[in-house]
């Protein structure tokens, strides 16, 4: 059964190109509430194991060190049918293929640097949120 929760970054390329408020914005006005929020850094360590589903691909080492390189924002975000609908907001993996009006569309500049992060899954959602935030940091 679809929860009401996902978990979201804003990546090092959005971050560094000052872009959080406005995709913070395109959030909210999609109908997302914030209950988490935190300006952060991932290690080497903690990007690995981010995208170990993806260690075979060609992509990974760059992957990791993209991710690892500057500060991101972690958010967890609620809304009905939150993961779906999130993806939906974010748009294609690769910039070139993402709809009008969605994250990417806006923000991303390569299928590599994209903008934003999205939870493709419920039990990820939880495992991603519970990773950055306590209990207590979750509204
Ligand atoms: P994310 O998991 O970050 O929300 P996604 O679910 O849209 O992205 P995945 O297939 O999970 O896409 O890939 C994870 C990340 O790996 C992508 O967001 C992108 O940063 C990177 N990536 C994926 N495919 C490629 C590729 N062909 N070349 C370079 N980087 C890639
Ligand atoms: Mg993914």
């Amino acid at each position: 059964m679809a929860t009401n929760r996902t978990f979201t970054m804003i990546k090092p390329d959005a971050v560094a190109n000052g872009h959080i408020g406005n995709i913070l914005a395109m959030i909210t006005n999609g109908g997302f509430k914030i209950v988490s929020l935190k300006l952060t850094q991932l290690t080497v360590a903690d990007a690995q194991a981010f995208y170990a589903v993806h260690s075979a691909r060609p992509f990974y080492g760059e992957l990791v060190e993209f991710m690892s390189r500057g500060p991101i924002v972690a958010a967890i975000l609620e809304k009905e049918n939150a993961v779906e609908d999130f993806r939906t907001l974010i748009g294609a993996t690769n910039p070139a293929e993402a709809a009008e009006g969605t994250i990417r569309k806006a923000y991303a500049t390569s299928i590599g640097e994209n903008a934003v992060h999205g939870s493709d899954s419920d039990e990820n959602a939880a495992i991603e949120s519970a990773f950055h935030f306590a209990g207590r940091e979750q509204f």
